[in-house]
């Protein structure tokens, strides 16, 4: 059984309490590690280590950040195969992804904010001969950093990242339900000799940890991706004390088939922003909406390619869809399939639980598409992230914009038609953050990334993350004697 530890203050060290949680293996069904089950001493432990630890670390100067965060960089490059294999494990994401994805992702974002910080300027006003005004932007001090399960390492770097690049020190607080990587991103950091204090990471449950931690007052903002819900109540949490904060939260994303697209190219990447991770991507395209004149084509030719995803166990090569989180997940997506049904709708393929040789104890779902319900029922307005999508004809631009608009969420959407004009005037009318036209997932790190509506509040992303981890102030000179 392997026994995570919390990083506090430059020590792996259990939880106060000496409390446990259990974490499970998914694809097995079974307990392989515990986790501190950390409660609000705890985080006063980690705060306090990150407040030292905060004049220092903010005094020193970028390129010392820019080289501590690259050799963060290249130790998860060289420990590729381990972290990406207990990833797999943590998570039951196939490892294949966890290796071609969500590792070399965690890697390029140490990268990424590792030169971003060393070209990061702030801006100067001139008045007209008159005066200057330069902005001045410095660090806010001790940060939280809170993520999720779906992509553990991806995110959770995400996040620290610009924090420390920006001269931040870091309480973060990684999913109970998937903490390995974090545990071991921290004896990374160990290893690289981050001065203790700069980074701390506090295992636990949201209520014991993250709402402790949202509250503390030494805390200046709070970057989260997480559930919608849980991002209200850390908006409460921080209102009280006018934190900064940037949440990133769930979406029900429309995916726009035109009759006009590159039809083989769009059947090859819906399926992908299907059930890539088991549909538990943010990002994921939940609800396909298809033009009629090729609404018949596309189900039978997305069933057929759908039915080719093998499920099973993550660890082999042609796995396609690996285990869903946990026991609680499972149950949730189970619960919508279901409710699907009772709303009228059709299961075309999938919409069961599978026992796949030699991981029978495992929480596995297969891929479902589901038709016949209305665009605005509640399978198609609440999120479930789960590897379910729904498919839903329409006539023309107007009605799939007005029903794709329909929408508490607004992160992302997916546009396909060769019609430039049309794909322009869409995306620009789509309430979404992010739009991708004939594509998915494609990501530029310099890009602003985030929802509007009920998916987010801020955006992360390039300099935009380097803002949100920064206080600008104004000086102004005024040049007359
Ligand atoms: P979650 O909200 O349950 O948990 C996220 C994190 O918040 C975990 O670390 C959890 O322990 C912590 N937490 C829970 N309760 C808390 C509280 N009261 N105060 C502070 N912290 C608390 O989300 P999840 O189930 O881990 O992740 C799935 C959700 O994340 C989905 O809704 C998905 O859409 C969303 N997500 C959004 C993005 C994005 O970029 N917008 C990316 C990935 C996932």
């Amino acid at each position: 059984m392997i026994s995570i530890a919390n990083y506090i203050n430059g020590v792996l060290k259990q939880s106060n309490s000496n409390k446990e949680l259990d974490v499970y293996n998914p694809a097995v069904g079974k307990v392989y590690a515990k986790v501190p089950d950390s409660d609000a001493s705890d985080i006063e432990e980690a705060v306090a280590a990150a407040k030292k630890a905060y004049p220092s670390w903010s005094a020193t100067s970028i390129e010392e950040r820019h080289d501590f965060l690259m050799k963060i960089s290249r130790a998860i490059e060289a420990d590729l195969d381990g972290l990406a294999l207990a990833e797999s494990i943590d998570n039951g994401k196939p490892l294949w992804l966890a290796k071609s994805v969500d590792i070399p992702r965690a890697a390029s974002n140490m990268r990424f904010f590792a030169t971003a910080i060393m070209q990061f300027a702030s801006e100067a006003h001139e008045m007209n001969g008159k005066a200057i005004n330069y902005t001045l932007r410095r660090p806010l001090g001790p940060v939280a950093c809170i993520s999720p399960w779906n992509l553990p390492l991806y995110l959770f770097t995400w996040k620290i990242a610009p924090a420390l690049a920006a001269g931040n020190t870091v309480v973060a607080k990684p999913s109970e339900v998937t903490p390995m990587t974090a545990y071991l991103l921290s004896k990374i950091c160990k290893e690289v000799g981050l001065p203790p204090g700069v980074l701390n990471v506090v295992h636990g449950q949201g209520q014991n940890t993250g709402a402790v931690l949202s509250a503390h007052k030494d805390i200046k903002a709070i970057s989260f991706t997480g559930s919608t819900k849980v991002g209200a109540d850390i908006a409460l949490k921080a209102a009280p004390s006018f934190k900064k904060y940037s949440l990133e939260m769930g979406g029900k994303n429309p995916n726009i088939i035109f009759a006009d697209c590159n039809y083989d190219k769009m059947l090859e990447t819906t399926l992908r922003s299907s059930f890539a991770n088991q549909g538990q991507i943010c990002l994921c395209g939940s609800k396909i909406f298809v033009e009629k004149s090729i609404y018949e084509k596309f189900k039978i030719d997305f069933v057929k390619k759908t039915s080719e995803l093998k499920v099973g166990n993550p660890i082999d090569s042609d796995v396609k869809i690996g285990a869903i989180v946990s026991k609680a997940h499972f149950d949730k997506i189970m619960y919508y399939i279901d409710l699907a049904k009772e709303e009228g709708g059709r299961i075309l393929i999938g919409g069961k639980a599978v026992k796949p040789k030699g991981n029978e104890n495992g929480w596995f779902i297969s891929p479902t598409v589901i038709d016949g319900l209305a665009y605005n029922c509640r399978t198609n307005k609440e999120e479930i992230f789960g590897p379910v999508v729904t498919i839903i004809p329409f006539d023309t631009e107007e009605e799939v914009l007005q029903m794709a608009n329909d929408n508490d969420y607004g992160l992302a959407a997916t546009i396909w038609t060769e019609n430039l004009s049309r794909a322009n005037r869409m995306a620009s009318q789509i309430e979404a953050g992010i739009v991708w036209i004939n594509t998915w997932l494609l990501r530029d790190l310099r890009t602003p990334f985030g929802g509007m509506k009920n998916s987010g509040v801020g955006r992360e992303g390039g300099f935009e993350a380097l803002r949100f981890f920064t206080e600008p102030k104004n000086i102004c000179i005024e040049y007359s004697k």
